[in-house]
């Protein structure tokens, strides 16, 4: 090295420290004359190429004059790098201060970094370099799609399912504008070690190597990925940098709104890059130096609201916020076409836009914790399901008449979830249709008519759906019991009188068992809930169905499983509710969860039940088993395993149940703590131990209030029902514990004020 400095540049007596470098081998070098920055790559035309032209790029931005680059310093003969041997050497500045990841991002910094991007790009404007324009990099952002071939390589398949939701995010919002984005030659990577700064104002940039030709916003999106790291409100600080830049070089609005975007993007590039490298270098720390704080970022940028942030950035660049009806508008809209028999959630009621996974976005800007959507059982938006849909879709949509591949291996999946003796299935369009059919299958085959159900049990919307749900017939607007249905009380513990589930099972069971004697023969169906989720989250006593499935077996009945709420590994300890009870049922009806809010339902059942249905009287579906659904509902089969979701749903389930549990102790309103896995119930009392329906809709509401979504159920509506998306946390678990406190201390102290006034 001190020959080449020697001879080439003229450098006497140098000392040499190794520095880090992404594609060369860097050095500083210290001398009498002063300090220097050696970098030594290995020869190749494209190399010099490259050298010439970023120092073209560095000649111009010595222009700006507060800040410093890194322009090659020539060697005695006057040339811009030294060749020797299979090497290129190039001597650069060694530029002073403090790397922005060393020191405190305040507002100055913030402003000044902005600032220095803009004049940066201002300078490049119209810069043009066949080489740059040439060159492709992952790291380009345009080129962000290419990065999913490191998907694999993250190692936790909840975090590679993030990082593709921002790939679906990047086909939706950012393909279909590429063409209006503005181009420019741009530094690329302004990432904290990059950049310097002397006394909190950014003072030099240094490594153009990954300049490139790209979006001109995504010198911003990058920049601004690496300021914000850490910090605890990153969009402030990207509204900040966002505003200076924009003073200095006006940003369009069709850029702005890319920007949420662009910084997902950049963030999922550098962890997918970073996995990558990990697997090739496990012992590499420069490499992935940004890895956990990116992660942790990406995480925090999923709860804002991308409409928040689109918003935020229009209004710091003088644009007007997204146009939106508001609530009330919408309302009207919705009187005018849709029947007050359906109800809205909430007295305040919420416009959704968008969702990922756990969190809704509604049209104001706020991100919403989904603590009740059971439906989206892996997550709203889950990118694997999203694909499934879009692909099949777009290659085939037709029916049973025709044999396809999707149904097939969709059938063999799901039934390979299910003892063997259950093994036909029927596919439907939802849980009311799937029960409906269920109606019929159990008459035909069993040539009876009556039906046993649980009361407060609710199976669907169809006639025959309504005839076996006491939580319609019984309830306002209900026409009361049909002639052919026989209701059994629910057999719930808590509230029952009975000390043990064991007590209060022989109590129901004796109970029901002694209405199917009494019927002599007539009952076709039993049908029941594993936990009655409409009756308030209840389990079903201990042994209750192990003594009523073979009384009803015995008369000549079929016994059905409604795991239309419960099933999907939602429990935790039990893929389907029924095993929690150690039984198996004849027939099972599927729905909510099986599509992840694609409508689909199923009827699962055994081959004679099946076989004694084929009557000569065709059974068509046009849209039931159709590929999209199939595909969509084999991706949620391989999203629960891949993704562990049953696992997770009992250890998450099981923490945020004790936390329930330790928050009864403190509060006597809190009767009871129910359920399993992510499938839980809290039922709200008063001092007298009867139901308290007004406190249970104070927390729902004021739970919304503070943008966390539950609802209430049960006889008398006192129940709150927690059954989220199986990406729910326990962090998210601490959030809502957490509100529910600091409600629950609110409305106890204002109770106190009352009774004290
Ligand atoms: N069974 C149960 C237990 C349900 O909760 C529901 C819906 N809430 C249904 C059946 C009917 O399903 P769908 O709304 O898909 O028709």
């Amino acid at each position: 090295m001190d020959s080449i400095l020697g001879h080439y540049y003229g450098l006497e007596n140098c000392s040499f420290k190794t520095l880090e470098g992404y594609d060369s081998i860097n050095f500083k070098v210290t001398t009498n004359s002063g300090t220097f920055v050696l970098k030594k790559y290995p020869y190749a035309k494209k190399t010099l190429a490259i050298l010439q032209a970023e120092d073209a790029v560095a000649s111009k931005l010595l222009q700006i004059q507060h800040l410093h680059f890194p322009k090659s310093i020539p060697t005695v003969e006057n040339l811009s790098f030294a060749i020797a041997g299979d090497f290129i050497y190039r001597l650069l500045p060694f530029i002073e201060g403090e790397f922005l990841a060393e020191v405190a991002k305040d507002d100055k910094l913030q402003r000044s970094f902005g600032a220095s991007l803009a004049h940066i790009d201002k300078t490049l404007e119209g810069h043009f370099s066949a080489v740059i324009s040439a060159k492709e990099t992952l790291w380009d952002l345009k080129h962000f799609p290419n990065n999913s071939q490191y998907l694999e390589a993250i190692p936790d398949p909840k975090d590679q399912n993030l990082v593709r939701y921002f790939f679906l995010q990047f086909q939706e919002h950012i393909i279909p504008i590429q063409h209006v984005l503005r181009k420019s030659v741009i530094h690329n990577d302004a990432n904290d070690w990059n950049i310097l700064t002397t006394n909190g104002e950014v003072t030099g940039v240094i490594d153009f190597g990954d300049m490139c030709h790209s979006w001109l916003i995504n010198e911003l999106a990058i920049g601004l990925t690496y300021i914000m790291m850490g910090e605890e409100h990153p969009l402030a600080i990207a509204t900040t940098v966002v505003s200076a830049y924009n003073q200095v070089l006006p940003l369009q609005k069709v850029e702005l709104d890319a920007l949420y975007y662009l910084i997902a993007a950049r963030l999922c590039t550098s962890v997918c890059n970073s996995a990558h490298t990990k697997k090739q270098k496990p012992d590499s720390d420069y490499i992935t130096i940004s890895e956990q704080p990116a992660w942790d970022l990406l995480r925090k940028w999923l709860r804002i609201n991308p409409i928040l942030a689109k918003d935020e950035f229009r209004i710091v660049c003088n644009f007007k916020e997204t146009e939106k009806h508001t609530v009330a508008h919408q309302l009207q809209r919705r009187n005018k076409t849709i029947s007050s028999a359906l109800s809205l959630s909430y007295s305040k009621p919420i416009q959704m836009s968008r969702s990922a996974f756990q969190f809704m976005y509604d049209t104001d800007g706020n991100t919403i914790l989904d603590a009740y959507n059971n439906i989206m059982q892996v997550g709203h938006c889950h990118p694997r399901v999203v694909k499934a849909g879009q692909t099949t879709m777009a290659r085939l949509n037709t029916n049973t008449r025709y044999v396809y591949e999707e149904l097939l291996s969709y059938s063999e999946k799901l039934l390979s979830k299910f003892p063997s003796q259950l093994n036909k299935v029927f596919f439907v369009n939802s849980g009311s249709a799937a029960s409906d059919l269920a109606m019929r299958i159990a008459k035909n085959h069993t040539r009876k008519k009556k039906v046993m159900v649980l009361e407060h049990g609710y199976h669907g919307n169809t006639q025959n759906g309504i005839d076996i749900s006491h939580y319609k017939y019984n309830h306002k607007g209900g026409k009361g019991k049909a002639e052919y249905i026989l209701q059994t009380p629910m057999p719930k513990v808590y509230g029952s009188g009975f000390d043990t589930e064991l007590t209060a099972g022989i109590y129901y069971s004796d109970l029901t068992k002694k209405q199917i004697t009494e019927e002599h023969g007539n009952i076709a169906a039993f049908i029941a809930e594993p936990i009655v989720g409409c009756g308030g989250q209840v389990p079903l006593a201990k042994n209750y169905l192990k003594e009523v499935y073979p009384k009803i077996r015995e008369q000549g009945g079929i016994c059905i499983s409604d795991e239309v709420q419960v099933g999907f590994g939602r429990l935790g300890s039990h893929f389907w509710g029924y095993e929690m009870y150690e039984v198996v049922p004849d027939m099972v009806i599927l729905g909510k969860p099986m599509g992840n809010g694609h409508p689909i339902g199923a009827v699962v059942t055994t081959s004679e039940i099946a076989h004694s249905f084929d009557n000569g009287m065709e059974f068509f579906s046009s849209f039931g088993g159709n590929p999209v659904s199939c595909a969509i509902g084999e991706a949620v089969l391989d999203v629960i395993e891949e993704d562990q979701l049953q696992a997770h749903a009992l250890e998450v389930g099981t923490y945020l149940k004790n936390q329930l549990m330790t928050l009864k102790e403190d509060y006597s309103a809190i009767g009871d703590v129910r359920g399993s896995g992510l499938f839980l119930g809290v039922e709200m009392i008063r001092t007298d131990g009867s139901p308290d329906t007004d406190l249970a809709q104070t927390i729902k509401n004021n739970l919304r209030e503070n943008l966390i979504l539950v609802s209430t159920d049960g006889p008398y509506d006192n129940v709150l029902k927690i059954k989220p998306p199986l990406y729910f946390n326990k962090s998210n678990s601490r959030e809502l514990i957490d509100q529910l406190e600091i409600i629950l201390n609110k409305t106890i102290k204002i109770d106190n004020f009352k009774q004290i006034n």
